[in-house]
């Protein structure tokens, strides 16, 4: 069984428009509605992929209902959500004159440490009755602690499991608080590219250059480092051990959520205990399939293990530094 915790789920409105004009009424067809949330795409590819998934986070007012409905009614997975009083957050993405996105996403409720530990403690008293495989936490959370993920973790280290798997696919001063404590680490981060650049305050031009800032410090002692690259596939770090994987050019409809498919397949690897290799690829082609359809945290089991035979996972060899002088 695979647990996600999604704080700050959405109910995403996708508006399309040739031209759109700041400043004067844009007039739309109905949108398009999904749900938004890190751990519910990665709950979704997870479940797709054949793991029992629990769903949790929190839900309020009458679009956190709305929510609660249609993720019960996708029929995936087992749902955790609590309630809270402030209402869900609505995201809105304009997608207009040719690919430009524009896009309205509110705060959503704050989560009080409170209410975080509560939703640990249920967490707690599942594991209690029945045994999870792995956890994950993805994505932000609207709080006023920007320790709250480090403090969640350290909870599930020392009162739920020290041995489960906890994959984290946070960014920002979340993410930052994590790697600079030197407590408890996460089994798994996900940055992309780009948010790896964020952190460590250098551009990151190519995956030659990230592979190299992966060695960071603030990466020690975490199993297992993903630098997700979109179509160029990813970088991945175990140990000492270094890896570049390659995927092959697909036809896309959609590459939102991704990352969050690839973190599913990664959750659904780890637990069937794949090889590394294997669960690199697993991952990977989650990530690809998802962007082939036009819902997010979707993918084909089928085209899935297709995929799996057209990436290529590489160790990277190092090129020795040369002496100076
Ligand atoms: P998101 O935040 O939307 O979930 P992300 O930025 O975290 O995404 P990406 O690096 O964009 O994650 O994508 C994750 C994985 O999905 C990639 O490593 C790759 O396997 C697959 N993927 C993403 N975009 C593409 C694409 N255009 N073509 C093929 N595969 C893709």
């Amino acid at each position: 069984m695979i647990i996600t915790v999604t704080m700050n789920p959405s109910l995403d409105h996708a508006y399309f428009i040739d031209h759109f004009s700041p400043g004067i009424v844009n007039r739309f067809q109905t949108p398009r509605k999904s749900i938004g949330g890190k751990g519910i795409n990665a709950g979704r590819a997870a479940s797709l992929s054949g793991s029992k998934v629990i769903i949790s986070g929190f839900l309020g007012g009458d679009l956190g209902q709305i929510v609660g409905r249609d993720l019960k009614d996708e029929n995936l997975f087992e749902l955790m959500m609590l309630p809270v009083s402030e209402e869900t957050r609505r995201a809105i993405t304009v997608m207009h004159d040719g690919n430009v996105h524009t896009e309205i996403v509110e705060s959503g409720p704050e989560v009080s440490d409170e209410q975080a530990f509560h939703l640990m403690n249920e967490i707690k008293e599942k594991l209690n009755k029945e045994n999870a495989s792995v956890i994950t936490i993805n994505g932000s959370v609207n709080s006023n602690n920007k320790h709250l993920y480090k403090d969640l973790l350290k909870y599930i280290r020392t009162e739920i499991s020290n041995e489960i798997p906890v994959l984290m696919d946070i960014s920002g001063e979340q993410l930052l608080s994590l790697l600079e404590s030197d407590e408890y680490k996460p089994t798994f981060i996900k940055p992309n590219i780009h948010e790896l650049s964020e952190l460590i305050g250098k551009s990151i031009p190519s995956k030659e250059v990230a592979i190299h800032e992966m060695s960071h410090p603030l990466f020690n002692d975490i199993d297992y480092i993903m630098v997700s690259c979109g179509a160029e596939g990813a970088l991945f770090k175990a140990g000492d051990v270094c890896y570049n994987v390659e995927i092959p050019t697909i036809d896309i409809i959609n590459p939102t959520g991704s990352g969050d498919a690839t973190v599913g397949g990664f959750a659904y690897a780890l637990e069937q205990k794949y090889s590394i290799e294997d669960t690199l690829k697993y991952a990977m082609a989650c990530g690809m399939s998802n962007a082939q359809h036009a819902e997010v945290g979707v993918i084909n089991k089928h085209d899935v293990e297709l995929f799996m035979n057209q990436i290529q996972v590489k160790q990277y060899k190092f090129e020795p530094t040369k002496a100076i002088g």
